[in-house]
């Protein structure tokens, strides 16, 4: 059986690790990829106080969010991140029901989560997704039309634009992995520098985590090595 408390204990002491080798002093967030995985594991994880999830798939997410928000009160502290590709037709049930949203790379679902997002909630944090190498693939902005979109976003009241986030190849050697996250945060660095402030990066997962920190992550988005292998 795996221990789940145990598993995010190693997580941290990851994190710390690649800290300490950055001479890094401030901490990047965890957020616990929770897809495909039951309610049951995220209550684990709760009880060993980690509060940030993401979530892809939205049906799946729903359920997980209505169930968690019935139990106890503890688990009104939870905040959701929505990881996934996003429909526009789906878009308000995000605006509705998530914290974050690090997927955005179109126009018209930002416009739908601006006009969906509740009044009583605080403005929806979303992160532009940047597709890095141009893999005609792969969802997310080009790093040349990055700025052009950003400052579009910033213009929706009831969003909150926070940062970057990519995807990079999945590449086995740290050097390598490092490289690509250093260009999502170049980019950032870029878009500070025209006036656009957006010092979150969203980067880093299992397999990669280390380079990540190193590259200056400031979340994290874990899955695997929290909740076992998914089917
Ligand atoms: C599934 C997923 C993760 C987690 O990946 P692991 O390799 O399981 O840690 C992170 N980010 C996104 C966008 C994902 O879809």
């Amino acid at each position: 059986m795996m221990n789940i408390a145990d598993n995010l204990a190693g997580i941290h002491k990851r994190i710390e690790l690649a800290m300490r080798k950055a001479g890094r002093m401030d901490r990047p967030k965890l957020i616990a990829v929770s897809k495909t995985k039951p309610v049951e594991m995220v209550n684990e994880a709760l009880s060993a106080g980690q509060y940030d999830f993401g979530e892809n798939y939205l049906q799946d997410a729903l359920v997980k969010i209505d169930q968690l928000s019935k139990s106890n009160n503890k688990n009104k502290k939870i905040i959701w991140h929505f990881i996934g590709p996003l429909q526009s037709n789906k878009a308000s049930q995000v605006a509705e029901k998530f914290d974050w949203l690090h997927t955005l790379d179109r126009l018209k679902i930002a416009q739908r989560l601006n006009d969906h997002r509740p009044e009583h909630l605080a403005p929806l944090k979303v992160c532009i997704q940047v597709n890095l190498a141009n893999e005609s693939t792969k969802s997310g902005i080009h790093p040349t039309k990055c700025l052009e979109f950003a400052e579009k976003i910033m213009l929706m009241p009831r969003l909150s634009l926070q940062g970057l986030m990519a995807i990079p190849k999945r590449l086995t050697s740290f050097d390598g992995q490092y490289e690509q996250f250093m260009q999502l945060r170049q980019l950032r660095d870029d878009l500070t520098r025209q006036g656009v402030g957006v010092p979150e990066l969203s980067m880093g997962m299992s397999q990669d985590l280390e380079a990540a920190v190193c590259a200056g992550a400031t979340m994290l988005r874990i899955g695997t090595d929290i909740f076992g292998a998914r089917n």
